[in-house]
This record gives structure tokens, sequence and C-alpha cells, in this order.
């Protein structure tokens, strides 16, 4: 791209243009990109920023995988959209055969949707209709963990954590049910006595609580978490006994990045809804989903209207399901649990130095999810020139200094990421 051509779009962009998180009339630096592929993002002035953060979490198995965007272009040559009442297609049901054989036993149902945000809304609803469906109208709320991140709709800033980044919406969102944020670490000791509390919230408003629903081992972008899955059985079986229903979302979790395919996988349990997103389509094209058991499906059935009430436009896009059905594939074809394996040994080695810094609170990693807890918050703005100039891309939440990288960075790519890391732990690039 020639250099004014840049600064025009950029300028434009910067009058007219939103960007996540920010402000209209200060808006934070952008970089304009122009490819990507494998691990490697390149900018229009040709400066290569290694991605550690997996573009948010969804380029799996790296950017613009020869694989996957040819079965894009497969199915473009076909149809690119078709409306999902009264229509079905062969993407679609192939996706669906492909996630109910990998998911946790007993899912049975797959309702697309079109964003992880849109697939808990999704969730919800269902819980809802269940419940309401079966005779229990008085459940009409949910209940979550604090230190949990759900989505950027209303009804999902709702079941965030209130302390978060949505706090300025408190005051006009539902009121759902918080227990404390799960209090035993991923690899520490378990204690019955940790489910103390969520049992006590249950024993007192079970009546009210159509389900509770957790990221399932991670909290990720409420603060980068790692529990004990001991938590999960036992809320398994509080659910039961209340006749709550356990909704996972494993928007974050899915598709390897704790090390098992999905992170209920560690507490060997089923939940009776999951929602999926993010990785699904290795990345390539927006596409999430909402799973339940018969259960559910059945009692939502049962009752009026009997039919579950949602349907977004591009409800199983035939590109996206097209690249999920490539992307699953995908999994099978390479040992991506040897892959996360060897990133999670790289990042416990390379990070550990950072571990005795006198800035740094903690140094956690599960399967391809390094962390390094800070005293203080960092500005993604403020950091980006040192990035830049490093060639590595990360985004700091708050405290929280993490990389996820896509899994087939190679070790000397992964190396440049935990160096940078341990430098701006070390207070450089500020
Ligand atoms: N759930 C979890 C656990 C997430 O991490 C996210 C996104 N970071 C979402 C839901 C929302 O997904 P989306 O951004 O696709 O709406």
């Amino acid at each position: 791209m020639k250099v004014d051509e840049l600064s025009s779009l950029l300028e434009f962009d910067r009058r007219h243009v939103w960007h996540p998180y920010a402000s209209a009339t200060e808006p934070p630096p952008v970089n304009c990109a122009v490819k990507a592929a494998g691990s490697v993002i390149t900018l229009a002035d040709g400066t290569e920023l290694i991605d550690g953060l997996s573009s948010w979490w969804c380029v799996a198995h790296g950017h613009n995988h020869p694989r996957l965007t040819a079965a894009i272009q497969e199915q473009l040559q076909e149809f690119c959209q078709i409306m999902f009442a009264g229509f079905t297609h062969a993407p679609a049901v192939e996706l669906s055969r492909r996630l109910l054989a990998v998911v946790p036993e007993g899912m049975s149902r797959v309702f697309y949707a079109d964003s992880g945000s849109i697939a808990v809304e999704v969730a919800v609803k269902m819980a809802l209709q269940y419940q309401f469906s079966t005779g229990h109208g008085s459940r009409t709320r949910m209940l979550t963990v604090r230190g949990g991140y759900h989505g950027d709709t209303v009804g999902t800033m709702a079941l965030s954590d209130p302390d978060g980044m949505h706090g300025c919406f408190a005051h006009v969102l539902p009121r759902h049910i918080f227990a404390p944020i799960p209090p035993v670490a991923f690899g520490a000791e378990w204690d019955d006595a940790a489910l103390a509390p969520v049992a006590e919230l249950l024993e007192r408003h079970g009546e009210e609580v159509a389900g509770v629903i957790l990221e399932p081992v991670l909290q990720g972008a409420g603060g980068m978490r790692f529990y004990h899955p001991a938590y999960l059985r036992g809320l398994r079986e509080l659910c039961d006994r209340h006749g709550v229903l356990l909704v996972l979302d494993e928007v974050a979790t899915g598709f390897g990045r704790t090390g098992k395919f999905f992170a209920a996988e560690y507490a060997g349990i089923s939940p009776d809804i999951m929602c999926v997103g993010k990785a699904l389509t290795g990345g390539t094209v927006t596409l999430a989903a909402t799973l339940c058991n018969e259960r559910v499906a059945t009692g939502i059935s049962k009752g009026a209207p009997g039919r579950l009430m949602h349907g977004p436009t591009f409800m199983a896009n035939p590109l996206a399901c097209a690249a999920g059905c490539a992307s699953l594939a995908l999994f099978e074809e390479y040992d991506w649990s040897e892959k996360v394996r060897g990133i999670e040994g790289q990042l416990r080695r390379e990070l550990a130095p950072a571990a005795s810094l006198p800035g740094a609170t903690d140094v956690r990693v599960l399967g391809a999810v390094g962390v390094i807890e800070l005293e203080q918050s960092l500005s993604p703005g403020a950091l980006m020139p040192f990035l830049l100039r490093e060639g590595v891309w990360l985004r700091p939440i708050g405290r929280y200094l993490y990389t996820m990288p896509p899994f087939v960075i190679s070790a000397s790519e992964l190396s440049r990421i935990t160096g940078v890391m341990v430098r701006i732990a070390a207070g450089e690039g500020l």
C-alpha cells in the first residue's frame, strides 16, 4: 500500500470507524493489517508481528490455514448464505455431526449462532424456556461466579463480573446471583469447603434459579484464572439436587486451548447446555453454537410455545459451517494435544523468570495459555510502540499480561513472545 493511501485510510478510520472498547473522540492507535499467515500478521508498512493472542483466541491452527481457506472457497462456488428457516445444507449437518462426536457425552442438539455472546444469550433463553415450559416459572434468574466474562450484549454483561469492564452498566442490568470466584486454584489441593458459598446460595435461592453458568476451569477475560475442576464436579451435583441446569461457556476454553479438547473434560462432567465459538471455525469466519442435551430439548418442546424462540439471520452460515468442518477435520489430523503440551512446557520454562520480578504477583500456565499477573494495570496503547519494535502482538487485559498463541507457533516464535512478556513485566516498554 502506498504511503498516502495508508495515511488516508488511517485518517478515515480514526474519524469514522469504531474499534473495540474505544473512544470515538480519542481513538487509540490502530495498525493496518494487509496479510496474515501462520503465526504472523503483516502490516501495511511491512512490519511483521507474531500473533501472541491467536487474534482473540480463535485462530487455533494459525492464520489463513490453506485447508480452511480451501473449504471456504469450495463452499463459495455453491452458495454463501441461505436462511436457515425452511432450509438446511450439508455443511451445517456435517458440522453438527462432527461437533456432537467431540463434545461431552449427552449433548444431542446444536443451535447455531453468529458470535459467542449470542451463543450465551441462546443458552440463557434455553435455560429460562426449559424452566417455564416444565412448570417452573419462578426460576427466572441465573447464578454465576464472580470473575467471569460471557460477552458484551446486555444479557451477557449481566452475567459477567459486576466489578469488571461493564461495571458502568450495573444499574440497568437484570440482577443475577453471584457466588465468589471459585477459590481453589488449578493444581492446588482440593477442599470441599470451597463449594460451601455456592451451595448456600443455591439453598437460599434455589427456587428462583433457572441455571448456573460459568466458564469451565479457565476464567478468561475476567481475570485469566485457572480453578480446580473438582469445583465443577461439585457444582454438577448441586445443580442436580436443586433442579437447576448447568451451562458451560466453552467459547474461550473449547477446541484444545486448556490442554483438553473441552475444559469440562478435566472434571469428567457433562453440562446440560454448552456454548462454543471462537476457534469453532479455526478463527476464519464468525460462528458459534449452543448445544444441549435431550432433557433440555424435550423440556422446551413440552410447554407453550413449544419452540425455541430464537433465529438469527446468519444462523448456520454455510461458509462458516464449511470452515468449521475443515477445522474439526484438521484437529483429527495433527496431534494438537502434543502441540499444546509443548507450548505449555515452553511457557512454564520461559515465563518462570517473571515470578521473581517485583511488579509481578503471579505467573501461571495451563495448556496454551500463559499469564503474568502484575501489580499495576497496563495500557495496551502505551505498550504498542514497544510491541511494534519487537515484532510481537500482545494486548494485556488490565493487570493480566497473557499469551494464547496459535497451536502452530514455532518454538522460536514463542520464545520471542515470552521474552517480550518478561521484559514488559520487568517494566520495559511502558
Ligand atoms: N464467552 C467467553 C468465555 C468469551 O471469552 C467471549 C469472548 N471473549 C464470549 C463469550 C463472547 O464471544 P464473542 O466476542 O464472540 O461475542
